[in-house]
């Protein structure tokens, strides 16, 4: 099956798709991107990704694209590839012009998508849980518009990666724990969960939301609250959530093991109910 690339209206195989390089998504990260599984061929909350791209766009003043449009943008590519579970990247950058700081409101966008199979997490990283180290929060003060400026995020992996680990946990100057280079993060303790409140410290995610409501469904409490490294490293259980990741358990943090140091109940619970929820194939 072929890994395809959609250019402004065109849909061609990847190695065939260019972007002018005075693009501003390319010279100032003047970008933004959404990213998006699909169940058995099914979109999972194409609605509530579609919401936050239109609106990362008005935050940043592009003109709107209307919504019709993107859908059957978004859906002829996905058919054309017909991976049962592809994820697809769009991204939506102001548009072309020779390089200047200042913009002309009424550049075209470029807008541009790739589409490949996903690949699934490794079995033992589910199974098994992941490491994790937490970093200074280097990024801007917008995170909550979803740009492509990810190169703190890329810097923060890699360290993990370099470290012997999984990933890195964002915190902030004053030791608050904010999310993960891809992904929200929640903490367990008893009952009770907590998770960072939406603030432009953290990217709204959409499996944060679906797993709020599954947790409210289910009769779970989640605090939505700001929460500290020590909250993080006494929690009994401690997971990411995002689109790729679904629900990831973290078992140790900065050489502190997490719990009883594997993935608990609650996390394997909520994984199985997101699960159910994805392949349900309910519209959101
Ligand atoms: N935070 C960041 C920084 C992310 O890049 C992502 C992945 N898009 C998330 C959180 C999780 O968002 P979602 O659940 O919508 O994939």
């Amino acid at each position: 099956m072929p890994d395809l690339a959609y250019l402004n209206g065109e849909i061609m195989p990847i190695e065939k798709a260019m972007v002018p390089i005075e693009d501003r998504g390319y010279q100032f990260g003047d970008s933004v991107y959404e990213y998006i599984a699909t169940y058995d061929g099914r979109f999972f909350m194409l609605e509530a990704h579609l919401d936050r791209l239109e609106r990362s766009m008005s935050e940043l003043n592009y003109a709107p694209i209307a919504r019709d449009e993107l859908k059957t943008a978004i859906e002829e590519l996905n058919h054309q590839a017909g991976y049962p579970r592809a994820g697809i990247y769009i991204q939506i950058s102001r548009g072309v012009a020779p390089r200047n700081h200042a913009f002309d409101a009424k550049l075209a966008h470029q807008f541009v998508m790739t589409v490949r199979a996903v690949h699934e997490l490794p079995k033992e990283a589910r199974s098994k849980g992941i490491n994790a180290i937490t970093i200074p929060d280097m990024r801007w003060g917008r995170c909550d518009i979803k740009t492509v400026q990810l190169l703190a995020n890329s810097l923060a992996k890699q360290k993990a990666l370099d470290a012997g680990c999984d990933d890195a946990i964002f915190v902030s100057q004053h030791g608050i724990v904010r999310e993960g280079t891809s992904s929200n993060v929640f903490i367990v303790s008893g009952k009770q969960l907590m998770t960072h409140p939406l603030t432009e410290n953290i990217l709204a995610g959409i499996t944060r939301m679906v797993i709020i409501q599954i947790c409210k469904k289910i009769g779970l409490d989640v605090n939505i609250t700001l929460f500290n490294t020590e909250a993080l490293y006494n929690a009994d259980e401690v997971f990411l959530t995002g689109t790729v990741t679904e629900i990831l358990p973290v078992v140790r943090i900065d050489g502190n093991g997490i719990g009883k140091g594997k993935p608990g109940s609650i996390s394997r619970k909520l994984f199985k109910r997101l699960r159910e929820r994805a392949l349900a194939g309910e519209p959101d």
